[in-house]
């Protein structure tokens, strides 16, 4: 015993004056525990060698370092998941338009680092392939990238107006049901669609978790074929058993509670649409119409991943506002042949489409109408933060083809719009950090700053625990153990 202690000493001491790549020296390191507790450490040093961090000390025997950082001032935090972010379109992209395929490939080029500007260094795709991680991966400046696999049904939400024939091309883990229309499919591809199959072949694919939908129509519609029971427990059971959690889109009361009944592991929206319950613009502290508290109390009881993904309504809100695109932020991630586009008749066309169909409703209903929306979602996410629920930041970037959701800006605006709606500077913290890397099982990799874990870091110029605005006063990216200067991924240096 005494010599394994004597060559575990020797080791510590190694250690101590192993050559590391990175040293950064007298920051505030500031490293989420939960939703409520925080770790503070002033007077330490954080080592780093080969893109994971070795060492959080206040030996006064520092490592030599082929890179030192003095931080002293700045506050050192892991860099930010954002757990919902579509990664394969240009937001708002106009697919008939003439320069559709050159706009694409070149917002795919910039969009990681779109993303690293607002210190978003890890993103979830809840509906990718390896294929598409692999694609986005290739260019240049990239967060960690992760997928689910999307398990729509036959004319279910994800896949409406695609035929039978072309299902299984377009949703490689659409999930088959027994009164879909099998005979214009072959039996081995109705066979790999098995909802257990295709979970297990999700999984094999790498996939960090299985998304369902459970939809039936925005809002009170029920125009839109609703995944049956027997599914969504055959898909739950299967990814219970291969330890992937579930996440389910739903936004309205009837729909989450069916998700709720289901024991899933994550709600990928927050509940908006209160159904039969007033909606009208109130306090956000009111007390929540009794069917909503129903199912906000049911996701309390089963300690459900909730995320409030309040940048979907703002979103849909702010395309519809005139003079939208003016505001400075867009300056950061957008260039201005894009600005210019969106502000082009063509560019324009889901704003119009947003603006039609509302019967005799005059702009000013509409906007109400949609602000009212916003307002549920904070209410409810009020009332949850407060009473424990843990909160998870995904902006759902972008939602629909609006303009109003730009990669790493939605994120930032989401951030704010949380924090707005209650949930204090360390719940926001962890909501970004350890609660997205425990609900998606990517903890023994991201979430806090430890040795062991991934080097994505952010150095901050002031305090997240002061003011949100931190989080758009970052200084430096750590990417995999690299320090990047902020301004690199500023829209003018790309
Ligand atoms: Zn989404």
């Amino acid at each position: 015993m005494k010599k394994y202690a004597q060559i575990l000493s020797l080791l510590a001491a190694n250690l101590a004056h192993a050559k590391v790549d990175l040293l950064i020296d007298n920051a505030t390191i500031i490293s989420p525990i939960n939703q409520s507790e925080v770790s503070i450490k002033t007077n330490h040093w954080v080592s780093i060698s080969n893109g994971k961090i070795i060492e959080v000390s206040n030996n006064s025997t520092r490592p030599i370092a082929n890179t030192m950082i003095d931080a002293n001032g700045l506050f050192l935090i892991p860099g930010l998941t954002d757990s919902h972010t579509h990664l394969r379109t240009m937001p708002g992209l106009l697919k008939t338009d003439n320069d559709a395929k050159k706009m694409q490939s070149q917002f795919l080029k910039r969009q990681g680092a779109n993303y690293l500007y607002y210190g978003v260094t890890q993103v979830i795709d809840p509906a990718n392939t390896a294929q598409g991680i692999a694609e986005f991966n290739s260019h240049s400046f990239s967060p960690d990238a992760y997928f689910c696999g999307a398990m729509p049904i036959y004319q279910g939400y994800a896949a409406q107006g695609i035929k039978y024939q072309n299902l299984h091309k377009q949703r490689a883990y659409y999930v088959h049901q027994h009164d879909d229309p099998s005979h214009l499919s072959t039996p081995s591809i109705t066979s790999l669609h098995q909802a257990k199959t295709a979970v297990r072949r999700l999984k094999k694919d790498g996939a960090i978790c299985a998304k369902i939908f459970i939809e039936d129509g925005f809002d009170k519609a029920k125009n839109i074929r609703l995944i049956n029971q027997e599914s969504v427990k055959e898909i739950t059971s299967e990814a219970n058993r291969l330890k992937l959690p579930v996440m389910v889109h739903a936004n309205a009361t009837d729909m989450q509670s069916i998700a709720l009944q289901n024991n899933i592991d994550i709600l990928a929206h927050g509940i908006w649409n209160w159904l039969d319950e007033h909606q009208q613009e109130a306090s956000l502290a009111n007390s929540l119409p009794i069917n909503v508290k129903r199912v906000a109390n049911q996701i309390l009881k089963k300690n459900t991943y909730y995320q409030p993904s309040l940048n979907v309504m703002r979103s849909l809100t702010d395309v519809m506002v005139p003079g939208h695109l003016n505001k400075n932020k867009y300056k950061t991630v957008l260039p201005n042949w894009q600005l210019d586009w969106y502000k082009s008749p063509n560019g324009q066309w889901f704003a119009r489409e947003m603006l039609s169909g509302w019967k005799a409703m005059s702009h000013q209903q509409k906007f109400k109408y949609m602000q009212s929306k916003q307002t549920n979602g904070k209410r409810v996410l009020n009332y949850l933060y407060k009473k424990g629920a843990p909160i998870l930041l995904g902006s759902d970037t972008p939602p629909a083809p609006t303009y109003a959701s730009q990669p790493g800006l939605s994120t930032f605006w989401e951030l704010r719009d949380m924090h707005h709606a209650g949930v204090d500077l360390v719940g926001l913290l962890a909501s970004a950090t350890i609660n997205n890397a425990k609900a998606y099982q990517l903890e023994s990799k991201y979430g806090a700053v430890l040795p062991g874990k991934v080097a994505n870091l952010l150095l901050l110029r002031s305090n997240p625990l002061t003011s949100v605005e931190a989080y758009n006063k970052i200084k430096s990216v750590i990417l995999h153990g690299i320090v990047h200067e902020r301004t690199t991924f500023h829209i003018n240096n790309l």
